[in-house]
């Protein structure tokens, strides 16, 4: 789906006449093409800054130069006249009380006005939950609503701004999620919180390009949309990969397989015997799985007042029943395997609720509460389980919203325009790597820092 002020704003005239009436001239952000790079961030100039107990800086200057980039290394910058950069990096962690965030000020104010268009800005920091001294949680949890504010006077430019909260011994698992929020797969992923646990073990071998080659994945509404996306990323990525979705539609279904050389699973996941046929197909055909991807979701739209029954009843057994049932058969019968991995689908309208949504909204929140608690079940097998929850994606669904609907949901972000559903893809493809091994239990929106429930 084009998105008409990204078009009409590259021709210079017409985009001072955008800007005159007061619309937004959002940038076409850069995304990443393809797979992984081993060196995916070569040529990237990263300009790395660390507060004065930071404890992760050794783990991040080997992770950028393993991954590429060209660090430079500034706690307190003077940029030489004309130097830019693709992304600052800057380590808060070990920060013992709040007059420390100084520090936050003294690295980023010189700087941030040199980033080039769709940069990147990356803090890490402790995670206050994890912290008794009430001065060290107070200057950790200070630095989200540092990264979160950036992130919105940084949007203009495509950019986007993020933050690790890296748990105690967790240092050592930051490389995958340095090289995603720094590359250009993280396109539409922005002021976002995510969490490095140190618990589960990770994978001896972590492949940063062909991330998944031997590994096998089940994508359920796979025929279309974001599933599709998600189908064709994985297999990229060197995935085995089994789409999943209603027999009515296995025409769709078949093309999406043949393209990316998969195997289709024509079946209605709201069936009672769905999760054991799920579990027995994966099981004879591939000896297990590695890649679960809850995606199959629906919309039926009513206020609460005027919602049939049968709406309520098919969303919540589409979206979340079933979503339980299969897991309850493919990890109780270990179909899925040792440093497996688990996405559901969430949605902003979990986190935020919406008008005319109660079913949806029930449904994408049950799942954010399945993720949280659930997660903390699987740490002994390594297996991780974390939920995505997209804003507004230019998709058939939200093509067919009224047009003054479907601009509000679009503009009202910090990159002032929607996602594509390979967005999407790229944040769960991520989820899916070794690498993301340190990734639990987490909610990560790719939104472009969507207003709606921030
Ligand atoms: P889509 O309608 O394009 O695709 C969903 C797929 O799920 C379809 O191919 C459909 O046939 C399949 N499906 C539905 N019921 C099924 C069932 N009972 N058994 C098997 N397959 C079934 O949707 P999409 O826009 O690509 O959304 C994918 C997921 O992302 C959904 O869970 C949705 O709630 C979530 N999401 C989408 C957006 C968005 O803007 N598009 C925003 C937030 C969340």
């Amino acid at each position: 789906m084009s998105d008409y002020l990204i078009r009409l704003g590259q021709q210079p005239a017409l985009r001072n006449v955008i800007k005159s009436i007061g619309l937004p001239t959002p940038v076409e952000l850069a995304r990443g093409k393809g797979s992984y790079d081993a060196r995916l961030l070569a040529g990237k100039t990263v300009l790395l800054g660390a507060g004065q107990n930071a404890t992760a800086v050794k783990a991040l200057e080997a992770a950028l130069s393993d991954s590429g980039a060209k660090p430079a290394r500034a706690d307190k910058p003077e940029p030489a006249k004309g130097a830019r950069y693709d992304a600052l990096v800057f380590d808060a962690t070990g920060m013992q009380s709040a007059g420390e965030l100084k520090a936050l000020y003294n690295f980023f104010h010189p700087v941030v006005r040199r980033m080039n268009r769709c940069g990147r800005v990356l803090v890490l920091a402790d995670h206050p939950d994890k912290l008794d001294d009430p001065q060290r949680a107070t200057a950790a949890r200070a630095v989200e609503g540092f990264v979160r504010s950036v992130g919105k006077e940084i949007g203009k430019g495509g950019s986007t701004a993020n933050l690790l909260y890296v748990e105690p011994g967790a240092q050592d698992r930051i490389e995958g999620p340095l090289r995603f929020f720094l590359s250009e797969h993280s396109a539409y992923v922005d002021g976002q919180p995510v969490r490095i646990s140190a618990g589960g073990a990770m994978p001896e071998e972590v492949a940063f390009s062909g991330a998944l080659k031997g590994k096998v994945a089940l994508v359920t509404g796979g025929a279309r949309g974001i599933g599709a996306a998600t189908a064709r990323r994985l297999a990229a990525e060197g995935a085995q990969v089994v789409c999943l979705d209603l027999p009515a539609d296995q025409e769709t279904l078949n093309a999406t397989v043949s393209e990316i050389g998969g195997t289709a699973l024509p079946l209605n996941i709201t069936d009672d015997s769905a999760p054991r046929d799920i579990a027995k197909f994966l099981q004879d055909k591939f000896g297990g799985v590695d890649i679960v991807v809850h995606n199959a979701g629906v919309t039926r739209d009513k206020t609460l007042a005027n919602m049939p029954e049968k709406h309520w009843d098919m969303v919540l057994s589409i979206n979340l029943l079933a979503i339980l049932a299969i897991d309850k058969v493919l990890l109780g019968d270990k179909v899925i395997n040792e440093h497996g991995r688990i996405i559901c689908l969430s949605s902003i309208g979990g986190i935020a609720g919406n008008m005319g949504q109660t079913n949806y909204g029930a449904t994408k929140a049950g799942l954010i509460g399945y993720v949280q608690s659930q997660s903390q079940t699987l740490g002994e097998r390594s297996i991780t389980l974390n939920a995505v929850a997209p804003g507004f994606i230019e998709t058939r669904m939200t093509a067919e919203m009224p047009f003054m609907i479907r601009e509000a949901g679009r503009r009202m972000n910090s990159l002032s325009q929607g996602g594509q559903p390979e967005d999407v893809a790229e944040l769960i493809t991520f989820l899916s790597t070794p690498g993301a091994g340190g990734i639990s239990g987490n909610v990560i929106r790719v939104c472009g820092q969507s207003l709606i429930g921030a």
